[in-house]
């Protein structure tokens, strides 16, 4: 059985193998931290996608979804801060010309030390984060002779900040062009529209909007897979309230996200929430909903409490009025927001991580081992595989024939190669559900075998069945 660290090897091996996630542009030896979703990856990633819009815009009265574009005015992130402070601080080793994330440096080297002294340099570490002091960062990589893994040398420049937004020019005359960013979050999309959601939607505080969308930042240490990209996906939602009800609107957050995840059916010792211990200055409260990841504890998701911190900004740099009227207490305020952040490829991450298993089905001495991927039904990418047990007498006609009824319902499998064990082998390692076999019986009774995936048990059901019983599954 693979140990943890190997565990993380053998899902990102078996997520290539099986469809899930390519590198980006493999043929040109791929770009470092962007990834491209294979067949089931694509269809695995919409069906949490959908998930989550249908939780929040769906199942709440009084959540709407947006969808704005990639592209902002680039005041927007002047306003919000991004242009200013959304860097990382960074050192380049002269040697090997190679730049590197401190904290990512510092942490590295800390691994290496024993426990005590590890966390001794994090310590240290974390206090001149918190006081921003660059000069104080450099002395301690000096302290520690902490050394470039590529050159081996000590030969560091000064730390300095390094902004993590991607840039690009806006229109086709050089003179007219102006420098815009591509978003690195999705959330400023849903600031800006504040004013026209509330409006034409009639919204009433408390109100939120959700959207779903591409975010783009230049991570330098871009690494663990999916975990880290530089192109990526998340899925945000801005809650508004009112001023001095904030506390009680992140608790309800905090809780609401948490039973979002659990209901997806991984065990709740796997998750944990993480208060942070530096609060931006504007913000009220911060925790993380972090999972056990083979490689440890890490973030899926944020739940912020940002005051009016955002819709303030806007209103200052912008100089539109970003108030609400409240008619239950007859009072102009700039609304507080509770967010929650979660990014798609992260939540990805962890669906496979939690799914994947490698079973020992040894039996009376003979070895034998499957991988399974036991994805809950609604996010399988297949949901239903049929099978006829030979290409002929007939049962591929009537295994084609249940393909056509369900079909439309959800997405379904046909393949008539191979041996039985061997598709459903196929099956288990992108996680379907379940198969179905049409064999002579069929033909005489109207009967089928269901195969279960997780159990492997089967059982014979009628045919007129297989389309509720999957139904029923997905819709649990
Ligand atoms: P981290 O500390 O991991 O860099 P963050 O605190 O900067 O993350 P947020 O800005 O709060 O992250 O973004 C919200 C969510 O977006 C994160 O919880 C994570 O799921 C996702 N996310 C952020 N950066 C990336 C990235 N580079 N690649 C993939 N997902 C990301």
């Amino acid at each position: 059985m693979a140990t943890d660290q190997n565990k993380f090897q053998a899902i990102i091996s078996h997520c290539k193998e099986y469809g899930f996630v390519f590198q980006s542009s493999e043929i040109y030896d791929g770009l470092s931290a962007v990834y491209d979703y294979g067949q089931n990856g694509a269809q695995l990633k919409k069906n949490i996608r959908d998930y989550w819009w249908k939780s929040m815009t769906q199942m709440h009265d009084n959540i709407v979804g947006i969808d704005a574009a990639i592209f902002m005015h680039p005041t927007t992130w002047k306003a919000s801060g991004h242009v200013d402070g959304f860097s990382d601080p960074m050192i380049d080793n002269k040697d090997s010309k190679k730049r590197y994330r401190v904290d990512h440096l510092i942490e590295a080297h800390a691994e290496t030390l024993d426990a005590a002294a590890g966390e001794e340099l994090i310590a240290k570490m974390n206090a001149l984060l918190a006081a921003d002091d660059l000069a104080g960062l450099k002395a301690l990589i000096e302290a520690y002779k902490i050394k470039c893994a590529v050159s081996g040398t000590v030969n560091w420049t000064d730390v300095r900040q390094f902004n993590l937004m991607f840039s690009t020019q806006l229109g086709s005359v050089t003179d007219e062009a102006s420098e815009i960013y591509l978003r690195p979050e999705t959330a400023q999309g849903i600031f800006v529209n504040f004013l026209n959601v509330q409006k034409t939607g009639r919204m009433k505080i408390p109100f939120g909007i959700a959207q779903i969308g591409k975010a783009f930042r230049n991570e330098i240490v871009a690494r663990q897979f999916i975990f880290r990209m530089r192109e990526f996906e998340q899925m945000e939602m801005q809650f508004f309230v009112r001023p001095g009800t904030q506390k009680e609107w992140f608790q309800y957050w905090k809780e609401e996200r948490m039973k979002w995840h659990l209901s997806l059916g991984a065990d709740p010792a796997k998750y944990k929430f993480h208060e942070h211990e530096k609060l931006a200055f504007y913000a009220d409260a911060a925790e993380d909903i972090e999972f056990e990841f083979p490689i440890g504890f890490k973030e899926v998701e944020g739940i912020h409490s940002r005051t009016d911190h955002d819709l303030g900004r806007h209103q200052e740099f912008s100089k539109k009025k970003m108030q609400y009227f409240d008619t239950e207490i007859n009072q102009n305020y700039i609304p507080y927001v509770i967010e929650t952040s979660i990014g798609l490829d992260r939540m990805f991450l962890l669906t496979v991580c939690n799914a994947y298993e490698e079973e020992d089905l040894t039996k009376d001495g003979k070895e034998d081992s499957r991988v399974v991927m036991r994805f809950p039904a609604k996010l399988a990418p297949t949901k239903l595989a049929i099978f006829p047990l030979t290409k002929k007498d007939g049962l591929p006609e009537i295994a084609k024939e249940l393909m056509d009824i369900c079909k439309p319902h959800f997405h379904t499998f046909y393949e008539e190669k191979d041996a039985i064990g061997k598709r459903y082998r196929r099956q288990d390692a992108i996680g379907t559900p379940f198969c179905v076999t049409i064999d002579h019986q069929t033909k005489e009774d109207n009967t089928v075998t269901i195969r279960y995936r997780d159990s492997m048990e089967q059982e014979r059901i009628p045919l007129d069945k297989v389309k509720e019983l999957v139904l029923n599954k997905i819709n649990e």
